[in-house]
């Protein structure tokens, strides 16, 4: 009995899900809603270093589900998108804590040498600064507005120039803006990535598919603290599956792996709201017009929490 009280007691630190956060520009304040000053950045990092968290690797992560062993308490991956040149103000930082991140590369922007983004020459040093790259896809569209061929071409014409001009495969993918469909996640998987990320509120756990790696995109003066509560709410999608064609949500439907009795939904523009749990099943009728084009609904259970974004197409 002792010993069991003493695993139950463990379990509470041993069982934390793994956190993975996303960066775009640094020190640039023409864009404050993507932007991350190094002030900001210190304290996120010394944050994570004086709590003890772990920056590991995203293939780190990804390992561990794929061979279904535990993820180790306080994990933490930091991702980019885009490949901005401000990342270069800022990519000093990440050595000096020692911390390895993943850059998601936009092929268009750096074939181009569009002024605001790093070239694959300067993209190819990141590399030796504890950087791993990876695709974030060649046109950076809107994918769900794309149809299947015109997404599998920006993935070959991508991936193509992505392995010419780097040398290498690329082993994860970003969803340009985090917005998918199911259509886009069965194309994205066509092209042996071995792992998918969004930009969905949540944390990854040990049930997590590496096809949909939850990350909190953090901009402005965040604070990690409350993020890194967060655990994975194990939620199965029932309704809505896509954005409703005439824009009106009228029922949010999950089954959820929970006894809980309540839970809390909240859904873009509209907010929050408390909700029924049945046996495990949120079945929740409304009739309410969506406000934006791209759409997050949350579940939330106490610190678990689940994200399904809708996107019109
Ligand atoms: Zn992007």
């Amino acid at each position: 009995m002792r010993h069991f009280l003493l695993f139950c007691a463990l379990s509470v630190y041993l069982f934390a899900d793994a956190h993975i956060f996303l960066y775009h520009r640094f020190n640039d304040d023409r864009y404050p809603s993507t932007n991350t000053q190094n002030e900001t950045l210190r304290k996120q990092f010394q944050f994570l270093k004086d709590n003890n968290y772990t920056v590991v690797p995203l293939q780190a992560i990804v390992d561990k589900l794929n061979q279904n062993e535990t993820l180790p308490d306080k994990w933490v991956a930091l991702t980019i998108d885009d490949g901005y040149r401000s990342f270069l103000s800022a990519v000093d930082m990440f050595k000096e804590f020692g911390y390895p991140f993943t850059m998601f590369v936009y092929s268009q922007a750096a074939e181009k040498n569009y002024p605001d983004f790093l070239n694959w020459e300067e993209l190819k040093k990141l590399e030796s600064a504890g950087g791993t790259l990876s695709f974030h896809s060649y046109a950076h569209s809107r994918q769900t507005r794309l149809s299947k061929d015109e997404l599998r071409d920006d993935f070959k014409k991508g991936l193509e120039l992505y392995e010419k001009r780097l040398g290498s495969k690329s082993a994860f993918y970003s969803y340009p803006y985090g917005e998918f469909n199911d259509e886009v996640q069965s194309v994205a998987k066509e092209f042996g990535f071995s792992a998918i990320l969004n930009q969905n509120i949540g944390a990854v756990g040990d049930k997590s598919s590496p096809y949909d790696l939850n990350r909190f995109a953090l901009t402005g003066d965040t604070a990690l603290k409350p993020l890194l509560k967060y655990k994975v709410l194990d939620a199965q999608w029932l309704e809505p599956k896509t954005y409703p064609a005439n824009g009106n949500i009228t029922k949010v439907e999950a089954k959820l792996n929970s006894s809980a009795k309540k839970a809390q939904l909240y859904i873009t523009d509209l907010g929050w709201r408390d909700v029924e749990v049945k046996d495990g099943l949120v079945s929740y009728e409304m009739n309410e017009k969506l406000k934006k084009s791209r759409v997050r609904v949350i579940l939330q259970v106490g610190d678990k929490i689940s994200t399904k974004i809708l996107v019109k197409d």
